[in-house]
């Protein structure tokens, strides 16, 4: 088999970039990227046939770990009996009976297919119950790559947003509202500017897309509060945390109810869906019911429907989460150690079996913390993982992700090849 330098020349003639997501192409870390041909359990391999020890798990979903005996069988016989019907199918309605079982904020739901049409939906629906314009969202959280999501906050005092990216116009940006994660006055700032204008705040409970960033003691339930007294509606993006940190999600955890609810990631396992849930009232807005247009010709999928059936089945086992814990803890435990040994200050940040590394003393609590840690140590670690074998994101500011294939002896491999690196930086 060709190596993954020649994969990835060739792939740059036929592909933007010689990737299907920016961050594939390892710019954030150097060097060419790896090409995969095969996964197992907690392993990658490369086409070199190099094995590697996998933390990205397809940034999430995989909590089952590659290849799992019950998925991929689910997935045969769904494929078997149709790839896709474009009509309704039994396995939707079992999947949305799943989801609402352990996620009883999501009263009626919908099915997409991405994370990102999640939260189109979501931003949609709740502009259409609310009959406002504007969403708040934080600054560092990200909620996939529609054009009202990729905005930054406008220079100095609290405004309107500016694009985040090429192709977005400033009209749609201006509809977005951006303000630092963990700043509640902000938050109560944007109400009184805006007042009467906002739809909804939308937030990652833990935002996992800038390392993995906890929320601050109240923070959530002061969101809860503020949007209620509004009339806002309040949007949990829980597409990396929901059945990763708990079956009920961050939600269950902190005890809040929101509104709408995006989920996405290990309800497919590994194959590609989204979801839209909340409140039956709002819910109601989305055609055919209201007014609210939305659509997907591969929507409620079969394939993903049973992916997801099999991957949510599996995680209602018995003691399955506690596993997934304990696993995350020696691993946040044992990179702590490994870096404090070598003199390396390293904080991380971990809920449930999904971790945060920053290279810094404390953990940063919004994006500008974040990007006052001391980023470039990011590529060096990297590399030198990579090189033993051991596959973390390649690019700094990704969260890690262990699944239950991740076993004792796997992490104890992981922590002596970070002993070693970590001396190196
Ligand atoms: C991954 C992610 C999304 C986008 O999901 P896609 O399936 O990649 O479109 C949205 N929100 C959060 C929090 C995510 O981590």
């Amino acid at each position: 088999m060709a190596t993954s330098a020649e994969w990835f020349t060739r792939a740059k003639e036929s592909l933007a970039g010689g990737v299907n997501s920016p961050v594939r192409c390892w710019r954030g870390v150097g060097g060419d990227p790896l090409f995969f041909f095969r996964g197992e359990g907690p392993y990658l391999y490369s086409v070199e046939g190099k094995r590697y020890t996998d933390y990205v798990g397809s940034w999430g979903p995989l909590i089952l770990g590659h290849g799992h005996p019950e998925v991929v069988e689910a997935v045969c016989r769904a494929a078997s009996d149709s790839t896709s019907f474009g009509a309704c199918c039994p396995a939707e309605v079992e999947l949305a009976e799943e989801v609402k079982g352990v996620f009883p904020s999501m009263e009626l739901l919908r099915f997409v297919s991405s994370g990102t049409e999640a939260v189109m939906t979501a931003l949609r629906v709740a502009r259409g119950f609310t009959g406002r314009d504007l969403v708040v969202k934080f600054e560092g959280c990200y909620h996939g790559h529609s054009d009202s999501m990729l905005v930054n906050a406008g220079s100095g005092a609290l405004t309107l947003g500016n694009p985040d990216s090429g192709g977005v116009p400033a009209s749609v940006a201006s509809a977005t509202v951006v303000v630092p994660f963990n700043d509640g006055e902000k938050v109560a700032e944007a109400f009184r500017l805006f007042s009467g204008r906002i739809a909804a705040v939308i937030v990652e409970p833990w935002a996992g897309n800038m390392g993995l960033v906890p929320p601050c003691e109240g923070f959530l339930p002061f969101l809860r509060e503020i949007t209620e007294k509004h009339g806002a509606l309040l949007v949990f993006d829980e597409v990396i945390t929901g059945f990763r940190v708990s079956e009920g999600g961050a939600q269950q955890r902190a005890g809040i109810v929101p509104d709408l609810t995006c989920l996405g990631k290990i309800i497919g396992g590994g194959l590609p869906v989204g979801a839209v849930g909340g409140r039956r009232e709002v819910m109601e807005v989305l055609a055919p019911l209201g007014p609210v247009y939305q659509a997907g010709t591969l929507s409620g999928n079969p394939l993903a429907m049973a992916s997801g059936l099999a991957t949510l089945g599996a995680l209602k086992r018995e003691g399955v989460y506690e596993r997934l814990e304990e696993t995350a803890v020696q691993l946040a435990d044992g990179l702590k150690d490994a870096a404090s040994h070598a003199g390396v200050p390293l904080s991380v940040s971990r809920f449930g079996s999904v971790l945060g590394l920053f290279f810094a003393p404390r953990l940063p609590r919004n994006l500008g913390e974040v990007k006052g840690t001391d980023g470039a140590k990011y590529p060096p670690f990297f590399h030198g993982m990579e090189e033993r074998g051991q596959y973390f994101a390649p690019s700094p500011f990704e969260a890690a992700f262990v699944s239950l294939a991740h076993g004792r002896e796997v992490v104890e491999e992981t922590l002596a090849a970070a002993r070693e690196v970590f001396t190196s930086l």
